[in-house]
């Protein structure tokens, strides 16, 4: 989308509508650019906790006697090992999505459960963080034929994003409309935030693999740029689509994920969960 000044305020798209946007070969250098500059940050982002964990093992094995070391020591081995293996799994997880392998465990899920879970999910971010988070949902909801755990992670996702992304003290606002769509009925989850927006250069390339712009200053919220990447595969393998708006830098972003709908009543089959 193009504002009258021709500035591109909000993408919409597939990775194949980006590389029409561009001549082959200057995509294809930017995507090597990008993979390099991701390998780079991989293993940076996978050395820096092996520092504070030899440390603190040495430290374990000199303060044995001493409780309060002990504790102090362990605690950073466990926060540092947890870190690396979210970002190992996250790793894992692209991997399989992009090769096909994910397969969607499909079932008539309320998109206001969903919607429930991801804010639980994303809750100690967004209070550690101090961010007021306002609810808008539509009374009427709407019921999705899709993976509940897999629409969890894509609104916590972005939910996370918003709270990283933004200063402390920001504002998350997360709604769900139902959405009318060429005939199909549909339902939009929008997850708004008064962060640090996206340059209109990198707003076209966010959903791909390795992308990576603005960082918080001091880096604390690295990440790997894979989030929003498996948020558009799992978005489309649900028959949806996602789409990035900001005005620009400054400006705070919004995510909004529109999925087809199911219509009727819902029938609580043999042996599932209950529906409420
Ligand atoms: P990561 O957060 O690990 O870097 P993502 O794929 O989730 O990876 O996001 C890719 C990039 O998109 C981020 O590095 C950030 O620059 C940008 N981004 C994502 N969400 C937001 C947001 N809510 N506000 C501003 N920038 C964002």
């Amino acid at each position: 989308f193009v504002d009258a000044a021709g500035k591109a305020t909000r993408w919409m798209g597939t990775v194949t509508d980006i590389h029409d946007k561009k001549t082959g070969e200057e995509e294809l250098r930017a995507q090597a650019r990008r993979k390099d500059e991701f390998l780079a940050m991989l293993a940076h982002e996978l050395r820096n906790p092996l520092a504070p964990i030899s440390n603190a093992a040495q430290l374990l094995s000199m303060a044995a006697h001493d409780p309060q070391r002990v504790r102090q020591s362990s605690e950073v081995i466990i926060r540092q090992v947890r870190h690396m293996t979210s970002l190992v799994d996250d790793l894992l997880d692209v991997s399989r999505v992009k090769r096909g392998l994910v397969q969607l465990e499909r079932e008539r899920v309320d998109i206001k459960s969903v919607v429930a879970s991801a804010v639980e999910q994303a809750r100690p971010l967004v209070e550690a963080r101090r961010h007021a988070l306002d609810l808008h949902v539509d009374a009427a909801g709407g019921w999705v034929h899709g993976d509940r755990i897999r629409l969890v992670q894509v609104i916590a996702n972005l939910l996370n994003n918003a709270a990283k992304y933004t200063a402390q003290g920001g504002r998350i606002a997360l709604s769900v409309v139902p959405a009318g769509d060429a005939g199909q009925d549909a339902v939009a989850i929008s997850v708004r935030d008064n962060g640090i927006g996206i340059d209109r250069t990198v707003l076209p390339h966010v959903f791909e693999l390795f992308t990576q712009a603005e960082r918080t200053p001091d880096r604390s919220q690295g990440g790997l740029g894979l989030g929003l990447a498996l948020v558009h595969s799992l978005v489309q393998l649900h028959g949806g689509r996602v789409e990035a708006h900001s005005e620009g830098l400054g400006m705070g972003s919004t995510f909004t994920v529109t999925l087809p709908t199911v219509k009727g009543a819902p029938v609580a089959a043999a042996g599932r969960q209950a529906i409420p």
